[in-house]
């Protein structure tokens, strides 16, 4: 995993400098709250997602549920985002659908190296995050020109994605946000 994620990050550096200064930052701050990442690879007829966006934008907090209503917050999400394509919505004449979704509600990872979150001490803020990771095949995927969102209706406290595409043209980066929840795929596919 590490070995993995420490080629992946290499990779990324090697082939976009520019995006050096925000991996680094990903890895080694706490993530922001209000900003979730949506990593999405198209190739053929397939598109593989993932989400992580913080506790705090999905449902508003990031200790470990305790009481009821907060249990039942997180397993509301974690069904919502389960049901990707009615949160991603792809174009209708792609013909859509998904193949596997999972989703989960974690510790912010740390970088390798990092203190262990085993060093937490009672009381000291922690950081928790929903990662979902998605596949999806498409009848049309000529179809797939792009993506809206009710991200941020379902999820009050999400004010912005940071999303990554890779086609087969290569890899760009866009941003969906409250005011514009679009994404146009228009010349990276
Ligand atoms: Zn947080």
């Amino acid at each position: 995993m590490k070995t993995k994620s420490a080629l992946a990050s290499l990779a990324i550096l090697v082939a976009f400098p520019a995006l050096a200064d925000q991996a680094e930052h990903r890895h080694l701050g706490p993530h922001v709250h209000g900003q979730g990442t949506l990593d999405i690879a198209i190739e053929g007829n397939k598109i593989e997602m993932e989400l992580v966006a913080p506790g705090m934008d999905i449902v508003g907090f990031e200790h470990v549920a305790s009481t009821d209503e907060q249990k039942a917050a997180v397993e509301k999400a974690k069904e919502k985002l389960t049901d990707v394509l009615n949160v991603f919505k792809w174009p209708a004449a792609a013909k859509c659908k998904t193949d596997a979704a999972n989703v989960e509600s974690r510790k912010e990872t740390h970088a390798p190296g990092e203190k262990d979150d085993d060093d937490d001490k009672p009381g000291e803020p922690q950081h928790s995050e929903f990662h979902a990771t998605y596949t999806i095949t498409c009848a049309a995927p000529e179809n797939v020109t792009g993506m809206e969102t009710v991200y941020f209706s379902d999820f009050s406290g999400g004010q912005l994605l940071n999303v990554n595409v890779t086609t087969a043209k290569g890899q760009t980066q866009a941003q969906m946000t409250r005011d514009k929840p679009t994404l146009s795929l228009a010349g990276v596919m």
